[in-house]
């Protein structure tokens, strides 16, 4: 008689406002295949990101037999509504509210699970990374935009809405007032130090700092670029970063949680480490102790892991 097949992989889907990635994950938090692809962003029209995660998934079918896998989890770049299992108004994407566990339960007839990334993120930390000895830890990401996941106490928080961590909207400023991607407010920390902002804020401030604006600068790759080559202005602006901004939302997130660890990840620290940990860990409030603040042993793969851990350990 045939042995029936273990059930020990799962399927991990990272929907980033850039990439997207699915990968098979196996329980002791290995990636053994992945694909990735830009993330679809036709205005309103969220069925044809549902159709590519589809295809993707597909693709990891034809290598992993579809008996093994558990289930599928997803860890997007937005609040969430848990019972309907939908993303609602991700402040990256162009859509409104994007049903995501119905459709792809139905079509691969497996348990389908919904968190927010950075959520996921603390959760990959706390079964595989940096987070395994920690019970009061916190994820922050820097990246599209920026997050934080939280564990206290040991337990995840997940807020009222399922909406805990979104850091990226506390209020850090109120003198060049920069309204925020999600619209609903102005000096909000991911208007001025999130990848897709820093661009944005630089032009503000050269132009209050009456600095001749002669900088070709599309991305906060350029800007990084930039201060790698010693520009001067440039490396004025990231002690600005660094000082009104990181070490402000970082010091409001020590006082509000009181870690153990922040664990950062993101492109934009992955990428520029140099640059970013030492003028936090230099402008941090020190009216608590601080944290010891550490990059993410993870590193870009703590999203995938995190939606991994969603199916292995909920
Ligand atoms: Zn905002």
């Amino acid at each position: 008689m045939k042995k029936e097949m273990k059930k020990d992989l799962a399927i991990a889907v990272d929907l980033g406002a850039t990439n997207l990635r699915v990968g098979v994950v196996s329980k002791n938090g290995k990636i053994l295949k992945q694909f990735i692809t830009e993330t679809p962003k036709i205005k309103n029209q969220p069925s044809f990101l549902i159709k590519t995660i589809i295809v993707l998934i597909n693709s990891i079918l034809e290598s992993y037999d579809k008996k093994r896998i558990l289930g599928i989890g997803v860890a997007v770049p937005s609040p969430i509504d848990s019972k309907k299992g939908e993303m609602t108004s991700p402040p990256n994407l162009p859509y409104k509210k994007v049903a995501i566990v119905k459709p792809l339960k139905k079509y691969f007839s497996l348990p389908v699970f919904l968190s927010n990334d950075c959520s996921a993120a603390v959760l990959a930390e706390k079964y595989f990374g940096a987070g395994r000895k920690s019970s009061n830890f916190i994820y922050l990401t820097i990246s599209s935009g920026i997050g934080s996941g939280i564990i206290a106490d040991n337990h995840l928080l997940s807020g009222h809405n399922n909406s805990t961590g979104e850091v990226g909207h506390f209020i850090v400023d109120t003198i060049y007032n920069l309204p925020c991607q999600c619209q609903k407010g102005y000096g909000h920390w991911e208007a001025y130090c999130s990848g897709n902002n820093m661009p944005i804020f630089l032009k503000t401030w050269l132009k209050s700092e009456k600095i001749k604006n002669n900088y070709a600068v599309k991305t906060s790759k350029d800007i990084f670029d930039l201060a790698k080559n010693k520009d001067k202005n440039i490396l004025n602006f990231l002690k600005q970063i660094g000082k009104i901004n990181d070490a402000r939302g970082v010091s409001n997130i020590i006082v509000a949680y009181n870690p153990e660890k922040i664990i950062m990840g993101g492109s934009v620290v992955l990428n520029n480490q140099a640059f970013i940990i030492p003028e936090i860990k230099k402008n941090i409030d020190k009216f608590l102790s601080p944290p010891k603040i550490i990059i993410s042993p993870l590193k870009e793969n703590a999203c995938l892991l995190g939606a991994a851990t969603l199916v292995f350990f909920k």
